[in-house]
């Protein structure tokens, strides 16, 4: 009874340490497809396509895009699926670890796809980041919470670092709720669509972004604390009391805005 999760049609089994939870509700990939809208000529990549349940439909409008599968017993199903699509290209390796401005230029700039495994997705959104230019925009499916953080406003409780240090480069939409019946096997978690679009003119910049990553994380140290309780930490010479800005407020009431602002008036 060896090999009993083995799905017969695809022979391979899914893995947790890939964090494989496999798509199978149609409705759903109709719904993910049409939020991406891909054309023929986009720079389409999908990271993690599995055994093909999102590319299938991809690739029908754009048989140029190319996938990041770090699963190498993957590899012969997909070839095999998509065979009669000659540009179609499968780059077997770690994503995290992938050149992604290999394929771009910022006049080709990327479309990313993916249903990601949830332990890797917010390391791999900052990666992605990290390319500026080369990505126009990103579709991942993420374990829900992760969705409700990135898009979080002020006085949200699911407002944090990882909202405004986002949000400082991105827009982000929650597009949609995926319940964990749409996969198999199934996910603990509620899932959810969300899209990244990084700005081509930021609203607001800061002068030293670093400074602004350390002062961001530094006011969310401890969310209870105050603003100064807090920022009294950031173990620099700073006259904070000279600021304008009210002391006694909580990390989760300043907007992006005001952390840029605050950030430029310590850091000109
Ligand atoms: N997109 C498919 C599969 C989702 S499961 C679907 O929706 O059905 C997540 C996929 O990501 C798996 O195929 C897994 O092998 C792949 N994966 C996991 N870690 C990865 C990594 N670091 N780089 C690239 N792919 C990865």
């Amino acid at each position: 009874m060896k090999n009993k999760n083995t799905d017969p049609m695809q022979g391979h089994r899914a893995r947790k340490r890939f964090g494989q939870n496999f798509l199978e509700d149609q409705g759903i990939i109709n719904a993910i497809v049409r939020s991406i809208g891909p054309k023929a000529a986009d720079n389409l990549v999908e990271i993690g396509p599995g055994k093909g349940a999102i590319t299938a439909q991809l690739i029908e409008s754009c048989p140029s895009m190319q996938v990041v599968e770090l699963d190498r017993d993957l590899i012969p199903i997909l070839l095999a699926q998509f065979a009669i699509y000659n540009d179609f290209r499968i780059h077997q390796t770690d994503a995290l670890k992938f050149d992604f401005g290999q394929l771009a230029t910022p006049e080709r700039p990327l479309r990313v796809v993916g249903n990601l495994p949830y332990n890797i997705s917010t390391p791999l959104i900052f990666h992605l980041l990290s390319f500026g230019e080369l990505i126009a925009d990103m579709h991942f499916m993420l374990q829900k919470e992760v969705v409700l953080r990135l898009a979080a406003g002020p006085g949200d409780k699911n407002y944090g670092r990882l909202s405004v240090m986002t949000q400082y480069v991105c827009q982000v939409e929650n597009l949609f709720e995926v319940p964990p019946e749409c996969f198999n096997p199934r996910p603990k978690v509620d899932s959810a669509i969300v899209r990244l679009t990084p700005y081509r003119t930021q609203p607001f910049v800061a002068a030293h972004p670093d400074k602004l990553a350390k002062l961001v994380k530094t006011a969310f140290a401890q969310r209870r604390k105050t603003l100064r309780n807090n920022l009294k930490n950031l173990d620099e010479e700073l006259d904070l009391e000279a600021l304008d800005i009210d002391l006694t407020r909580r990390a989760e009431s300043l907007s992006l805005e005001e952390y840029v602002n605050l950030s430029n008036t310590l850091w000109p």
